[in-house]
Order: C-alpha cells, then structure tokens, then sequence
C-alpha cells in the first residue's frame, strides 16, 4: 500500500479524524450520539471517519480535522477544569486556524470565558468564544426549537442552571421559537465563531440536525483536501426524528 493509500484507506475519499473531548466526564443526555452521527455520515459521504476520545491526562492526539464536545454536570466540569485549562493554547489555536467544532452545553460553557456556578464558585473557560455564563437556581429544562439562518430549524433539548450572555467576538446560532437557550432574557441560542458551533441542545444534537453535521465534515473535508465530494447519506431516520421532535410540548 502506498502511503497514499494509506492514509486515504481504500475506496475511500480520505480520513476524518474525529476528536471527542472529555467523553468521560462531559457526555449527558446522549450527548455521545453526535460522535456516532458523525461517523457515520462521514462513511456515507465516502470518507473514512477515525473516533478518537480525549479525558484528563491524555496525550492529546495530532492532526485533529474535527472536534466535539459533549455537556456535564457542574461537578464534571470542575473535575475537568484543570485539564482544559491545560489544553486552552491548543483549542484556541485550533478554534483560531478554523477548524470545526461542536461543544455543547457543559463544554459550550467552558470555551466561553467562564461558568460561575449558583453556589458562586467560578470555573474559568479557555475564552475561545466571548461568551460568560452565570448559573442561577432556576433551571432551564425542555424541548427547543430554534430558528437559524444557517442551518434551518435546530431542535433540541436542554437542561442547565447556566444562563449565557454573548459578547461582541460572537454572533448566536440561532433565536428559540420555543424554549429558552441562551438565558431567559434575549431569546438567543447558542453562539457561532469562524467555525465552531456551541449550543445548549441535547438530545443528542446531530442525529435531528443532520445539517450541522453536514456542516462540520465539509468544513473538515474542504480544509483537509481542498475540496468536498457529499456522498448520499441515508435521512430517513433524520427526518422521522425531526418529525418526532418537533412535535413535542415545551
Ligand atoms: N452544569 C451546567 C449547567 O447546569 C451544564 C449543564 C449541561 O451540560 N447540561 O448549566
């Protein structure tokens, strides 16, 4: 096998090296499933997909084309506090240079610039996004529906005691047609930088929003070879559970 070959496997467009961070600690509400989706897209679009997990203490790999992150409780995000601080220079070089991102809630949280928590302790985030968070003792719990320019409607579900305000350096990823988001006062969800996208949505995300999947390889695809060549992924499971989704009560 040539190192061609290799590296691009065989029948294959190329590979698409997958990050997930920290599934060990920040992976609730199936927040895992948006990994899975993007493997499996990946493969439908004919590329080779390779998952790789990152927790506190790993080395942390090289040659990332894509990362996600999933959301946690506030005692995992104070167990991952150190380590991510650790690995702040890294993200933000990569968030810098382009590459596409998915954190959510917990983690969405962190790559802000902090998450002081409703008993007042302050997790300081790695300010990729301009972005700060302060929890409260109203949780904000429910279905979500989000209309964005971007990718059409977002639908989600959320569960966090953190309300977030977005700076200047950000814009949102979209405003909430139901449910809250962001916090309770500007009716705003998420936030999207060059290319990372954050959001507050589990359930999991990308297996209702095959299009922020989409998203997310393309970027990986044309930034890795230049170019993006979409297979024919296979929606119907896509569309049944946007169906599903979008008819469930607040
Ligand atoms: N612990 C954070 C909060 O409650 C994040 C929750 C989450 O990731 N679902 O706001």
């Amino acid at each position: 096998m040539t190192a061609e070959s290799a590296e691009t496997g065989q029948g294959s467009k190329g590979t698409i090296r997958v990050l997930q961070l920290y599934p060990r600690d920040m992976n609730i509400y199936g927040d895992w499933g948006n990994a899975l989706v993007l493997k499996q897209r990946i493969s439908w679009h004919g590329y080779t997909p390779e998952l790789l997990e990152y927790n506190v203490g790993d080395e942390f790999p090289a040659g990332v084309d894509l990362i996600v992150g999933g959301g946690g409780q506030d005692s995992g995000q104070l167990i991952i506090q150190d380590d991510l601080q650790s690995r702040a220079g890294r993200l933000k070089e990569l968030a810098e240079d382009g590459t596409p991102m998915l954190v959510i809630c917990g983690l969405y949280q962190l790559f802000g610039r902090f998450f002081k928590t409703h008993l007042g302790t302050v997790i300081p985030g790695i300010a990729v996004l301009d972005v700060e968070t302060h929890g409260t003792d109203e949780r904000l719990i429910g279905n979500v529906k989000v209309a964005t320019d971007e990718f059409g409607e977002v639908l989600g579900y959320e569960n966090h005691s953190g309300q977030t305000t977005l700076g200047p350096g950000v814009r949102a990823l979209g405003t909430t047609a139901k449910g809250t988001g962001n916090n309770s006062s500007d009716g705003q969800e998420g936030a999207r930088y060059k290319n990372v996208v954050a959001s507050y949505l589990h359930g999991s995300l990308l297996p209702k929003n095959p299009a922020i999947a989409d998203f997310l390889i393309r970027t990986a695809a044309e930034r890795k070879f230049g170019t993006f060549e979409p297979g024919a992924p296979d929606d119907r499971f896509a569309v049944l559970a946007r169906e599903h989704a979008a008819r469930r009560p607040r």
